[in-house]
């Protein structure tokens, strides 16, 4: 007896929930299983479920949440033979929601979070349930950080695949950059490792690919000496200033170290402790800033970030990095509905800062922003072809970020967003971060991979020829 239960990724918030599709065979899934296996009102059916993206409301037929990698490999091969759809969750950030599917098989890797880290040999294996917060609290422990994202209730696993960058990607280059090897189950369920001398096909993939190929169990990362304290903090000005100001900031940082990365957040100002009570509720153009060295280099390095304009609040000093890497997190809470649109450009044009600058002027709710995160130093030194992840070039990428509470403002926040993406494509390289597109760009796909999709074609031909991994930014095998 077969299900006829298939992933509808296209499908975000379910009307009502479905039926509850009977699952055959389902005691001799649990049988061996070291995790457990969740269906529909069931302990843990809902935490697994429910991911980052307030919009997500999807059912799957049965959640397995996976112990090891003996677990994985039995999901899927239950998928397999069962004829279920897969969904992946890692820490279920994706803001497309590709971590759960309409129907089908859910293989929850959230239990997998176990970290060891070899501080001599700087090396971390890290386990697919682990999120950012975990990675840096581990590796802290040694005087060590891998270069992450900058929310750290992030999924290391979901980012890693995508490529992943934050504060400390301009002096270590990308996470993948750093990634040495992984464990991986193949669609056939069976367990392989990938790295530069195993299934080296696999191993390009993997590093830019997303979760195309199979599901990771354990990555194997490079290390880097960092903090205890790092040299950061935000410089918040008046948004009136704001065309002046990115001028500047593009100059600014056009000469910086490796070691200083300098964001820009466009937003109404939250109510937040530092910003004086007037300012709360006006727009700000915020510059948020790292220095990955010491704490005296830093206070230097920012110096003159520090000299434009005329700021309300400045708190850049000395922080813990740990700190420092959960300082959006507030802002960044899960549950609240979310739509994003991305763009790379290699330069921050006038027309670029017109197009973006009268759009913050005119944002559709209190929560939402536009970001702008510099990237480049050693992530550009990687040759374009050494990754699935291409973009190699000193650039910035733009994260239109939508985000509010009510359904009722669904429509209005997704048409800001789309509106603003139009109106700054020309100015744009027509690129972009797998990481931060929605679920409505799958005609984007060749595009933002350039001259490495052929490759990804190859590799998904023989890692996984039936798709059965195609909840994601799918690269399809024909
Ligand atoms: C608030 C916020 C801030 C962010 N900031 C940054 C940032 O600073 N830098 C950056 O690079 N990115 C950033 N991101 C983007 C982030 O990298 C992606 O959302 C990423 O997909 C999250 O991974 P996850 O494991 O949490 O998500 P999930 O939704 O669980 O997974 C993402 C995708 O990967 C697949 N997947 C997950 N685990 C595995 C696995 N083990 N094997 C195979 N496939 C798997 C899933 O099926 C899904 O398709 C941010 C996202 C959010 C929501």
């Amino acid at each position: 007896m077969t299900s006829i239960s298939t992933v509808q990724p296209e499908s975000g918030r379910a009307q009502a929930p479905p039926d509850i599709q009977p699952i055959p065979d389902i005691k001799e899934l649990q049988t061996g299983l070291h995790g457990e296996v969740c269906l529909r009102g069931e302990p843990g059916y809902e935490t697994a479920r429910t991911i980052w993206n307030g919009m997500i409301d999807r059912y799957p037929d049965v959640v397995v949440r996976c112990a090891d990698a003996d677990d994985v490999a039995r999901a899927v091969r239950f998928a397999n033979d069962h004829n279920l759809g897969i969904s992946i969750r890692g820490g279920g950030h994706n803001i497309g929601g590709s971590a759960v599917g309409q129907g089908g098989l859910m293989i929850d890797l959230s239990p997998m979070k176990s970290i060891r880290v070899d501080s001599e040999a700087r090396r971390a294996w890290v386990g697919p349930g682990a999120t950012l917060a975990d990675v840096d609290r581990e590796t802290q422990q040694f005087g060590l950080a891998l270069p992450v994202g900058i929310n750290s209730t992030t999924g290391i696993a979901g980012l890693t695949l995508g490529g992943g960058f934050g504060w400390l990607s301009r002096p270590f280059g990308m996470t993948v950059d750093n990634l040495i090897g992984a464990d991986v189950v193949t669609a056939e369920g069976e367990l392989v490792h990938a790295s530069a001398t195993d299934n080296p096909d696999l191993f390009w993939a993997i590093r830019g690919g997303g979760g195309n190929f199979g599901v990771i169990t354990s990555f194997e990362f490079t290390l880097h000496p960092v903090g205890p304290e790092v040299f950061s903090g935000l410089i918040v000005h008046p948004f009136g200033q704001a065309p002046e100001l990115l001028r500047q900031y593009r100059e600014v940082v056009a000469d910086a170290p490796d070691e200083l990365t300098v964001w820009c957040v466009m937003r109404k100002a939250p109510p937040l402790p530092f910003i004086p009570a007037e300012w709360h509720g006006h727009e700000v153009l915020i510059f948020a800033a790292c220095y990955a060295g010491s704490n005296a280099d830093g206070e230097k390095a920012a110096a003159a970030l520090r000299g434009i304009g005329n700021p309300i609040a400045d708190v850049m000093g000395p922080h813990p990095f740990v700190g420092w890497q959960a300082a959006f997190d507030p802002l960044l809470t899960p549950g609240a509905r979310n739509y994003w649109k991305t763009h790379d450009f290699t330069e921050l044009s006038d027309g670029a800062i017109t197009v973006i600058t009268e759009a913050v002027s005119r944002l559709p709710g209190p929560e939402c922003e536009v970001f702008i995160a510099q990237v480049g130093g050693a992530m550009a030194r990687v040759a374009p072809e050494a990754t699935a992840y291409p973009y190699r070039n000193a650039h910035f990428v733009m994260n239109v970020h939508t985000r509010w509470r009510d359904p009722a403002e669904d429509a209005a926040c997704v048409a800001w967003a789309r509106e603003l993406f139009d109106a700054v494509a020309p100015f744009a390289t027509g690129a972009g971060y797998v990481n931060f597109m929605p679920a409505d760009e799958s005609d984007r796909i060749e595009k933002v991979y350039g001259k490495n999709y052929q490759r990804l074609v190859e590799a998904k031909r023989r890692w996984d020829p039936q798709n059965r991994f195609r909840l994601n930014q799918n690269i399809k095998p024909n």
